[in-house]
């Protein structure tokens, strides 16, 4: 056998029942806040994302699967969504037609990170992003969207942490007076931190080493030193969550792990994941787009964790397999043909059927519906073939009853369509 490369999973049934549930709601949610799919590609120049990500950032660091393509391009594969769907957005000219685009997309991403529960080198993003709005009711919308998710999905003990981040504007001053008092306690950081103290100093207050954590305590906070506009939009923000009922909390330690954000910066985080406690993280990203080649255009955007929030989901052992609604038990060759053309058509219009290729006896057949959790049983025999009549039986209630050979699909949908009716009632 040859075993999985470190950090990486397959998905498979109950979880990718699971998975689909919530892409599906997802998919379903975003489209009615007015989202559309793009597809990305998985590989793009590694250019793409040093530079919009940032040099002395852990992802472009250490983190990123870079590779020299055949003809020696230096290729990535992807660390996350919202670098290749800015490059999108400049490539395909989109804000010529309407700067104004809102899109979503669900994949793979792939970072070299030391693998552990919640943290894999293959993950999963469900990622939404709005280009071309500056306003701070488009942030306030991209955060009731994920939160809508959350309850949706209901995922319990989450808080929302939120900051600002300042621009470009305003950023350089904080960046001074931390950058000064970083100085001062340089000693105390670790390696890393002291580096970044002169290079990166914001990444400092991303460092998950307890004692930087500790020493930079006291250090100058970024929203003592927001311009005007940054502090307007900030309280916008924060005033329309209040307004529509959503708790947060505002941290003035995050930054969030890649450079491009300005302003808002937002994380979901949980209790139930242990260490890995971010399950989703987004923020305004008001340069990016001008940063790789394109007009001054404001974004704003999100990325969940698919693996973590299915991993949360998955502790209420709730089955979202999709069980057969038709089970055809056939007795002998000739019987297991006409099973055949049933299921066909039944699957056909859209029934969940299934049967048996090989003669077993009824017994056994049963057991088999009885495993795959079908909620009803056709049984065709030698006699029922004769008389062109099969028997129909509800597994739930053992109320049988016989079904005419004549367009058997119309009669399967009359019964099943009696039976949701009576649920109802
Ligand atoms: P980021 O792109 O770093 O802001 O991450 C957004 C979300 O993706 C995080 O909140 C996590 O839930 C998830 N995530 C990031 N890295 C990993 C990883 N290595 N394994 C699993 N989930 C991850």
């Amino acid at each position: 056998m040859i075993p999985l490369i470190r950090g990486v999973r397959d998905i498979f049934p109950p979880d990718s029942d699971l998975w689909r549930h919530i892409k599906n709601e997802a998919e379903n949610l975003f489209q009615d806040f007015g989202f559309s799919e793009i597809l990305i590609p998985i590989m793009e120049k590694t250019e793409l994302f040093k530079r919009s990500i940032g040099e002395q950032t852990d992802i472009v660091e250490k983190e990123m699967y870079t590779f020299a393509d055949r003809d020696g391009e230096s290729a990535t594969l992807r660390p996350e969504a919202t670098a290749s769907i800015a490059r999108a957005y400049i490539s395909h000219k989109m804000y010529a037609e309407d700067p104004i685009r809102k899109f979503y997309t669900i994949g793979p991403m792939f970072r070299r990170e030391r693998p552990q529960k919640g943290r894999y080198r293959q993950f999963y993003q469900i990622d939404a992003e709005i280009f071309g709005q500056s306003s701070p009711y488009a942030d306030a919308r991209l955060i009731i969207m994920l939160k809508t998710l959350m309850d949706r999905l209901q995922i319990k003990g989450t808080t929302l942490h939120i900051n600002s981040l300042g621009c470009f504007k305003c950023r350089p001053d904080f960046n001074n007076s931390f950058k000064n008092f970083l100085i001062k306690i340089s000693d105390n950081l670790c390696q890393n931190c002291q580096k970044r103290a002169n290079t990166n100093p914001l990444r400092v207050l991303d460092c998950k080493n307890k004692f930087c954590a500790e020493v930079t305590k006291n250090a100058p906070k970024i929203s003592e030193f927001l311009c005007q506009e940054c502090k307007e939009h900030f309280e916008t923000v924060c005033e329309t969550l209040k307004d529509t009922n959503i708790e947060f909390q505002i941290n003035s330690r995050l930054v969030r792990g890649l450079d491009y954000y300005t302003k808002t910066a937002f994380e979901i985080q949980t209790d139930a994941l242990g260490a890995q406690n971010a399950i989703a993280g987004g923020g305004r990203y008001d340069g990016l787009v001008k940063l790789l080649g394109g007009p001054d255009t404001p974004a704003v955007g999100f990325a969940i964790g698919f693996d973590r929030l299915a991993e949360i989901i998955a502790s209420n052992n709730i089955n979202y397999a999709q069980k057969p609604e038709i089970f055809i038990a056939a007795l002998g060759k000739k019987c297991i043909k006409e099973a055949f053309l049933w299921m066909s058509a039944l699957n056909t219009a859209g029934i969940k059927t299934e049967t048996e290729f090989s003669e077993k006896s009824l017994k056994s057949l049963m057991r088999r519906a009885g495993k795959i959790g079908a909620s009803n049983v056709i049984i065709i025999g030698d006699q029922e073939l004769e008389k062109k009549e099969a028997l129909f039986r509800d597994m739930n209630t053992k109320e049988q009853i016989e079904i005419k050979f004549d367009n058997p699909v119309k009669n399967i949908m009359e019964i099943l369509s009696k039976k949701i009716n009576r649920k109802k009632g």
